[in-house]
């Protein structure tokens, strides 16, 4: 096999999850499973924190992996029972919460901030609801083929009924088992190629908002649902008979369970959406650039609204928590559909660019002046006067990416 050969076999990562039916001593065992394995996560967790203390050093993910031999003989009908990899992805899973600390830690020393972020925390029991294994090694996916159930069989659990509602192509690379309150899901990781689509010659970059939810460069116009604006005033109405409910009375658990409701159809609606606005997406254009929101998004959150009868005033409390709470139920989704749509364009062989989003929605996209914003909807070059906000910043982040129509003039 060629070099050439070697590159061009991309894989595409994808997860499906399954709900899952362990018979009832399985289900003690997948218990068992659990709790061992938050009982290593834990030993790990805390071996780290000593050292840590001792002296800043951190213990590697490769000092507490080559302990796990010793460990097993040690404790031969408990961590002995479980599988190598699996206790060993647990490890590395520990191995990520700790990077992600320490970059907190360097993020915090740079911004010169006083308080310093939470260090890792020991998981109690009822928290800890997954563990990870490598397929072929301690697990093994069966599917569902011309019958009815599928089957997963995990190394000290036994071979579990699996409800696969939907094929799983490619190769298949682990298997988790997750607990969800009462009930147990599979997630199968499987590796595929990707299936290229046609070649359309159109590229554009896209602005998520919350009045449009999408704006492509080239002026196509995505509204946002109706269904969240009107799922956000049910939501505030519930929360607001909730904060009137006697707390431990019956109709406070009614209210509570109504609400949870609520969010949960609001999430699936939403998914629903996301995913069939990617789809478009993805078929009908061959770049797509977005704003990388993973880095800046968190810092999008609403502003603190000023009364404009009154300067340096600011609205009510109660409308500024509501306007807070339709804007979260629109637009908690922006990264979640940026990872959707970046799967599903690596399923088509389509590219996905993401931008830094810094200066993308005031900078003029002809001129890069700085604009006003006088209304949420329009910015305003000094040179090429009223454009609209959201073409603006798409034709901005088209620009970033590199793409030609993001620098195309606007006749006019
Ligand atoms: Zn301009």
């Amino acid at each position: 096999m060629t070099h050439t050969d070697w590159t061009d076999r991309v894989q595409v990562r994808r997860a499906f999850k399954f709900r899952a039916y362990p018979a009832r001593p399985q289900e003690g065992r997948a218990v068992r499973l659990l709790a061992d394995h938050c009982d290593l996560y834990n030993a790990a967790l805390l071996e780290r924190r000593e050292a840590w203390r001792t002296r800043p050093v951190s213990v590697s993910y490769g000092v507490q992996s080559a302990q796990l031999k010793d460990i097993r003989k040690a404790d031969p009908d408990g961590q002995g029972r479980h599988s190598f990899p699996a206790r060993q992805q647990t490890l590395r899973r520990l191995s990520t919460v700790f990077a992600a600390f320490f970059d907190r830690v360097r993020a915090a020393d740079k911004a010169g901030k006083e308080s310093k972020p939470g260090y890792p925390r020991v998981k109690p029991y009822q928290r800890f609801s997954q563990v990870l294994f490598v397929a072929g090694d301690g697990a093994r996916w069966q599917p569902s083929g011309s019958g009815k159930w599928a089957y997963a069989a995990f190394q000290a659990v036994g071979t579990v009924k699996v409800r696969q509602h939907r094929p799983v192509p490619g190769a298949v690379k682990a298997l988790q088992l997750t607990r969800e309150h009462r009930r147990w899901y599979v997630i199968v990781i499987a590796d595929a190629e990707p299936v290229p689509l046609p070649v359309t010659g159109r590229e554009v970059g896209a602005d998520l908002g919350v009045a449009r939810f999408l704006t492509t460069s080239d002026g196509e116009i995505v509204a946002s649902p109706r269904f969240l604006a009107a799922s956000a005033q049910v939501i505030a109405g519930l929360q607001r008979r909730k904060a009137r409910a006697r707390p431990g009375s019956g109709n406070r658990t009614r209210i509570r369970r109504a609400l949870a409701r609520e969010w949960r159809q609001v999430r699936n609606r939403r998914r629903g959406f996301h995913h069939q606005t990617a789809r478009a997406l993805v078929n009908e254009c061959d770049v797509i650039a977005l704003e990388n929101l993973t880095t800046a998004g968190m810092t999008r959150r609403p502003a603190p609204k000023p009364d404009p009868g009154k300067p340096g005033a600011f609205l009510a409390n109660q409308a500024r928590a509501k306007a807070g709470l339709t804007r979260s139920v629109l637009d908690a989704g922006w990264a979640r559909f940026t990872s959707i749509l970046t799967g599903k364009a690596a399923e088509a062989g389509r590219r996905v660019v993401l931008v830094n989003p810094a200066g993308t929605s005031i900078g003029c996209h002809r001129c890069g002046r700085k604009c006003t914003r006088p209304q949420q909807k329009t910015v305003i070059c000094p040179v090429h006067g009223a454009i609209d906000a959201d073409l603006n910043g798409a034709r901005n982040i088209a620009s970033r990416a590199g793409l030609g129509s993001g620098q195309a003039p606007t006749a006019a």
